[in-house]
């Protein structure tokens, strides 16, 4: 079968010492640290077979990411910018839908020809955090398109205790076609909805809320605000084709942040004008870049409002407590996607037409040209780049 496989030279940088697990596992905790001279190709590979508790599942879209974003991208030195868990030679690509082809011996409730799409985190459920209700922190993590083969490829083979069925969205999306295109967004969405329901709690119908960053996630954050009722949704984006998709799923009040800065304004000041200097209940963050947008979603909150870190940024950042204890605030870091009911909550947000990740699609591109797919998401201008396999 075709599959783009990344592979990559083990070399650690100077001054970076191995933990005992990087030296027994291969694999790299801080990937960026450890992974040079990345080659992405198309390969011609083995079909995998699916164990007795596995899926065989012929992979029908597969989104890229902000990860596989950073393993095409390196730094002067030729080493990835991804921060995190990587075993490479290994297919990458982990935003998915596909079809279930064969059904392992041992498998319960899935047969041949479910859409189905799968959690990217392979947790244990035998850690400690995994006992005590924590999937996204598991001690034992593998990680489809990170750590084990990934989807962008003809077929996988995933366990079938990490996939979930799209039968739902396809009888209310009326084809396949359309089921599968919305199946590879339920991961993307997970990720907004722990950080925004899970992780924080949520905020009340009729509540202001912001969201910093309209990529793929900041969209969902905005699309799933929206379904829960808040009130006025802010968004603040500097690229102008992301500003309008924020706009079409559902943000009433859209800005590019920099323009702001140039009138001498930052967000903060909008939303306090646009909310009679009530503030918001719920800032989001999905930009990544907390140094620039931690200062203004603090200054920015009503009492008792939130903050949720739910983009990726390796760095210290300035926070003035004080405005946490005067504005009675609260900070919550989100990772992950797995477990507390998530991907059957976002299924069936899609399937009633709650929220349409649809349209954040703005590309697509077929298998032979996954590279290129890659290339242009790694411009961040479009919404969501999908593979057609
Ligand atoms: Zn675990």
């Amino acid at each position: 079968m075709k599959a783009l496989v990344l592979e990559a030279d083990w070399k650690p940088k100077n001054g970076y010492k191995l933990s005992p697990y990087e030296e027994k596992t291969g694999k790299a905790i801080i990937g960026s640290s450890i992974w040079k001279k990345r080659e992405l190709t198309l390969k011609e590979i083995e079909k995998p077979k699916p164990g007795k508790k596995d899926l065989l599942v012929k992979v029908e879209n597969c989104g890229i990411s902000e990860p596989d974003i950073h393993f095409y991208q390196t730094d002067r030195e030729g080493y990835i910018l991804y921060p995190g868990l990587t075993k490479f030679p290994c297919i990458i690509g982990h935003e998915f839908s596909g079809v279930v082809e064969e059904v392992g011996s041992q498998v319960n409730g899935f047969r041949e020809g479910d859409l189905v799409t799968s959690e990217e985190i392979i947790w244990c459920g035998e850690c400690t955090p995994c006992r005590n209700g924590y999937p996204n922190h598991c001690q034992r993590l593998e990680e489809i398109g990170f750590t084990v083969n990934g989807a962008l490829a003809e077929w996988i083979s995933v366990g079938s205790k990490y996939c979930w069925k799209l039968n739902e969205i396809r009888k209310s999306y009326g084809s396949e076609a359309n089921a599968l295109e919305a199946g590879a967004l339920v991961e993307p969405t997970s990720v907004a909805y722990n950080g925004v329901f899970v992780r924080s709690g949520g905020f009340k119908p009729g509540d202001f809320v912001g969201v910093w960053g309209a990529g793929p996630i900041g969209l969902a954050a905005i699309a799933l605000s929206k379904a829960a009722g808040a009130s006025k949704i802010f968004a603040f984006e500097t690229k102008k084709e992301r500003r309008e998709l924020a706009s079409q799923m559902g943000a009433d009040h859209v800005f590019d942040p920099l323009a702001l800065k140039e009138d001498g304004s930052g967000p903060c000041k909008k939303v306090l004008e646009l909310t009679n200097r009530q503030g918001i209940s719920m800032g989001i963050e999905t930009a990544g870049a907390p140094m620039q947008t931690i200062p203004e979603i603090e200054k920015s909150l009503a009492i008792n409002g939130k903050i949720v870190q739910i983009g990726r940024a390796i760095q210290r950042v300035p926070m003035y407590l004080e405005r946490y204890q005067a504005r009675r605030a609260q900070f919550y870091g989100a990772k992950g996607h797995s477990g507390h009911g998530i991907f059957q909550s976002v299924i069936r947000l899609m399937a009633s037409k709650k929220i349409d990740m649809r349209k954040i699609v703005t590309s697509r591109f077929y298998l032979d040209h996954a590279v290129e797919a890659i290339e242009k998401a790694s411009k961040r201008v479009n919404g969501k780049v999908l593979v057609k396999i």
